[in-house]
């Protein structure tokens, strides 16, 4: 996981959409955080399941160590982890876990990725891609970095005659990400062309910068102090806000005035960009606070000592053995298994499993907004449905 390739496809949201974006990360260095470090653990486990026919609760308790953070994974990581796994392993055809695939062709010299699971079938190549984030929904439409995998895979594989590719979000942490979109090899012919020339641009010394809601979202320089002025003028346009507005707001002491008319559009607009306001916040509240740390300025407000935080064990694993040495058993919580776990252990036995069924609440799916290029069908309310019988 440490080789890295500048126009791989996991940036190409960013390279490829703001041609500043291999410039402005020249020499940054990767930044740890709990999130990402969280899915690295989530995808090593999804990887010894499907490379060693392992189920994601075979992991229980199994502690992973990513960068500065340990998880334990439980019973629910296992649940929503399970589902995509047990899909993937129905699929019929050649299946290729963590695939190092190739993309020079179409990008630049030396420039490649790897795949988190694929099928081929000979007439279909399905591409299913793991996000374990609960922040960023991830929408499998015209993603960028599934359409290099597929067209790196379709390299791979010789170029052969594909019917049709079925790109997948498999985003089981958030209920507005994932999803399937599809497409054809022309589709892909035609986008390779143009991303070619969107890699050919990031070579320029000179290459502009153009801020985006998903070119901006992973890039490192927003996250540096100084960051990306274009970045952060275009939060402010979201916003409704432009520097001097701010400046002048300052001057007379004014409370910051977010637009007060939110009709339908521009409340979607504001919506469609929450992740990434959330996270600019975020930022901008970790600079403030080194600022702080060191003794900067930070006009307006203050250092001071938060609440405590709860106690927690400074080493689970030495504190498992010495509770056990103290307490016994009776230092421990112990759990009932979730339905799909009870159910696999039961998967041969139907008369054992009948008198747990009507115990389980199988969960509903939950309705949610996402943008409008989301590949699952709107949900036809009951006015609608009756503005439609009108109609006819
Ligand atoms: S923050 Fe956005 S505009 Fe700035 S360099 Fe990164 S991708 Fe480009």
């Amino acid at each position: 996981m440490s080789e890295h390739a500048p126009l791989g496809p996991s940036a190409a949201e960013g390279w490829a959409t703001c041609a500043g974006y291999i410039n402005a990360n020249r020499g940054l260095p990767d930044f740890d955080s709990k999130p990402a470090a969280e899915g690295t653990a989530a995808h090593m486990i999804s990887e010894y399941c499907l490379a060693f026919g392992l189920d994601a609760a075979d992991f229980i308790g199994a502690r992973t160590k990513v960068a500065d953070w340990t998880f334990v994974w439980t019973d629910d990581d296992a649940d929503l982890l399970q589902r995509g796994i047990d899909y993937i392993r129905d699929l019929p055809g050649e299946f290729f876990g963590e695939q190092r695939v190739d993309i020079s062709d179409i990008t630049l010299p030396g420039q490649f990725g790897t795949l988190d699971r694929a099928i081929w079938d000979g007439d279909t190549i399905i591409l299913n891609d793991l996000k374990w984030g609960r922040g960023v929904p991830v929408s499998p439409f015209e993603n960028k970095q599934l359409m290099l995998y597929a067209l790196g895979l379709w390299i791979k594989l010789g170029r052969p005659a594909i019917k049709r590719f079925i790109l997948q979000i498999d985003q089981p942490r958030h209920a507005g990400g994932g999803g399937t979109w599809e497409c054809t090899l022309d589709d892909l012919e035609q986008f390779a062309e143009w991303i070619e020339q969107r890699a050919i641009a990031t070579t320029d010394p000179d290459a502009p910068r153009t801020a985006s809601l998903k070119g901006c979202v992973w890039c490192k320089r927003r996250r540096v102090r100084y960051g990306c002025d274009t970045f952060d003028e275009y939060m402010l346009n979201v916003l409704g806000l432009t520097p001097d507005v701010l400046d002048f707001d300052i001057m007379i002491g004014s409370e910051l005035m977010l637009p007060k008319i939110l009709n339908p559009e521009r409340r979607s607009f504001i919506l469609n960009h929450a992740s990434l306001i959330n996270s600019w916040l975020e930022e901008m509240q970790r600079l403030e606070l080194e600022d702080a740390e060191r003794g900067e300025p930070i006009p307006d407000r203050k250092l001071v000592l938060g609440n405590k935080e709860r106690a927690k064990w400074e080493d689970e694993a030495l504190a498992e053995a010495k509770v056990r040495d103290v307490l016994g058993d009776q230092g421990f919580n112990k759990k009932v298994k979730t339905p799909t776990q009870v159910l696999k252990l039961l998967k041969d036995e139907p008369t054992r499993q009948e008198p747990l069924l009507p115990l389980i609440n199988n969960g509903e799916k939950k309705p949610t907004v996402v943008p409008a290029d989301d590949a699952r069908p709107s949900i036809v309310t009951i006015s609608q449905a009756i503005a439609e019988l009108d109609d006819l």
